[in-house]
């Protein structure tokens, strides 16, 4: 079972990323992720295979990633080899939509044919691409929305994070039967699948 974290607040949300999902390694995982939007309303992603440490590594402990909103994962591939294109979070082809996957979209064939039918190109293996694809899809300007209008079409498990390079204010969790849990603050939230990582 893999983790996820989400924050948006005043602070610098890479670093608190990879803390909190420094203390989800315990549930295993074989790849690692984050997402930022920028000041400037820029969708950032890194993401790397093995341990956290390598990704950590290689955006300087979160210091190349500027922003205040981020999606943090740890994947444990249930659809999809363990590779960089696989992991999370995936990024709509308009490069406007991240999400992170907690769980098996078991519907995912059904969809993906729907999707490519409608012209979606597909890069991962992962059940999880869909959803990135059905958010584009139903976006109108309404992110919460296009996050239920899409989750109303998925049959599975997921907790899903899910950011929108259009709105850089908000950040959207969305579950069933998988775990999450939200931390709500005083000018800053969080999100994630366990309270080892907001403790
Ligand atoms: N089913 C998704 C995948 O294989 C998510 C797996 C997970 O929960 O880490 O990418």
């Amino acid at each position: 079972m893999c983790g996820i974290v989400g924050f948006i607040g005043q602070e610098q949300a890479a670093p608190i990323l990879l803390d909190g999902l420094a203390h989800l390694e315990y549930r295993g995982y074989d790849s690692a992720g984050v997402a930022v939007i920028s000041a400037q309303g820029k969708l950032q992603v890194k993401k790397a295979v093995g341990r956290l440490k390598v990704l950590s590594e290689q955006i300087h402990g979160g210091a190349d990633l500027e922003g205040c909103i981020g999606l943090g994962h740890t994947r444990w591939a249930t659809h999809g080899a363990p590779n960089i294109i696989n992991s999370h979070p995936h990024v709509s082809e308009n490069g406007k939509f991240a999400v992170i996957h907690n769980g098996i979209i078991e519907n995912y064939a059904a969809l993906r044919d729907e999707l490519k039918s409608k012209g979606f190109v597909f890069q991962s293996e992962t059940d999880t691409e869909v959803i990135v694809h059905l958010l584009d899809m139903y976006y109108t300007g309404d992110l919460k929305a296009a996050v239920l209008h899409t989750a109303a079409r998925l049959e599975g498990s997921y907790a899903l994070g899910v950011l929108c390079a259009d709105q850089p204010g908000t950040i959207c969790a969305v579950k069933m039967a998988s775990p999450l849990i939200l931390g709500v603050g005083v000018g800053e939230n969080f999100f994630a699948s366990d309270v080892t990582a907001l403790v």
